[in-house]
């Protein structure tokens, strides 16, 4: 049997409940402790995933509701990084965030995500995606007050994210993706050291790879920032042809409403694409219709086997039922699509 066109996913996270942690708002503080919070995190996992499935989504993830944010989600798990002593930093170029500091040599004591997702695949028939913050972005992330070597900094993540990667593809997830928002404000480095950095996270993965690139969350000082951009938002342009030549196998990309010219995606010739039709900026919910305008519209540059409808960005400070509103609008638009194809 060939393999189902336009399979629907999202980028990785959705709001959390309200017995969870405050809804809309990011880094919001877990509002349980203990094993309580354990048993919450898990439920909250649950009802994540059979919201997708319900939505009609195909490649489901966690909703990330076992972290906080995802960098530091990752990081408070890591030794030689001191959470205590916050340092204010301006990140991605843009805001200002009070981050951790990385104080000695980095390790990994233990699996981080491992227990996530055996649940994920015990909940679950579904194909699983996993998200893990890429190396570039996780240097972006922190204060380096040890190594003071971004890209040697970058190498010792890509190592840690190597080890994690490799046990959750023996677990049974069937896509891995690193985050790598930052690929879209350092373009240069991105060629000198981002894609080797994120190729060592990769190495050796037979499961699928994905990295997913964006202009962030819908809040407010992205907002702005983008109406900085320009006409025409070009950052992929650069960095599309280095991923082209990468191991990575897909690529998550931002497309409705952004002002991306879609043809940058013919850049990604020979990699799946993860077409953002979902725009995480507004409360507002796409028609299907409009989720299938955008799928036809890349339709153009990539081949139906390789495009796979996504959303834009997380939408973690979403409020929830908007978040539902839109899965159910992704899952109908890839629908309308598949029976245009003849596939549906
Ligand atoms: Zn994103």
């Amino acid at each position: 049997m060939s393999k189902p066109l336009l399979q629907t996913t999202i980028a990785g996270s959705l709001p959390k409940p309200a017995w969870l942690a405050q809804a809309t708002q990011l880094w919001a503080p877990w509002l349980l402790e203990g094993t309580s919070l354990a048993d919450a995190k898990r439920d909250a996992t649950r009802l994540a995933i059979l919201d997708q499935e319900r939505a009609g989504i195909d490649i489901i993830t966690d909703g990330e509701q076992s972290r906080r944010h995802f960098v530091t989600g990752y990081l408070e798990h890591l030794k030689g990084i001191d959470f205590e002593h916050l340092v204010t930093m301006r990140i991605r170029q843009r805001y200002e965030a009070k981050v951790p500091q990385v104080v000695g040599p980095i390790a990994r004591p233990r699996p981080v995500h491992s227990d996530d997702v055996c649940l994920l695949r015990a909940e679950t028939d579904h194909p699983i995606k996993y998200t893990l913050p890429g190396p570039m972005t996780i240097v972006d992330t922190l204060h380096d007050a040890y190594y003071k070597d971004r890209t040697r900094l970058a190498m010792e993540f890509a190592r840690i994210l190597n080890q994690e990667a490799r046990e959750l593809e023996a677990l049974g997830v069937n896509v891995i993706q690193f985050d790598e928002p930052a690929f879209n404000v350092y373009m240069d480095e991105v060629r000198s050291w981002g894609i080797e950095a994120l190729e060592r996270a990769a190495d050796g993965l037979k499961c699928k790879t994905a990295v997913h690139i964006c202009y962030g969350y819908g809040i407010q000082a992205n907002i702005d920032w983008k109406k900085t951009l320009g006409p025409q938002w070009r950052q992929y342009e650069k960095t599309f042809p280095v991923i082209a030549r990468s191991k990575i196998d897909q690529v998550s990309l931002e497309c409705h409403n952004s002002k991306v010219p879609l043809e940058l995606i013919g850049l990604l010739k020979g990699k799946d694409v993860l077409v953002g039709a979902i725009d995480v900026a507004t409360e507002r919910i796409e028609t299907p219709e409009e989720v299938a305008r955008t799928i036809r519209a890349a339709l153009e540059f990539v081949a139906p086997d390789r495009l796979y409808p996504c959303t834009n960005c997380g939408m973690v400070p979403l409020p929830r039922a908007v978040a539902l509103g839109k899965l159910k609008a992704l899952a109908a638009g890839a629908r309308i699509v598949r029976k245009e194809l003849g596939a549906g």
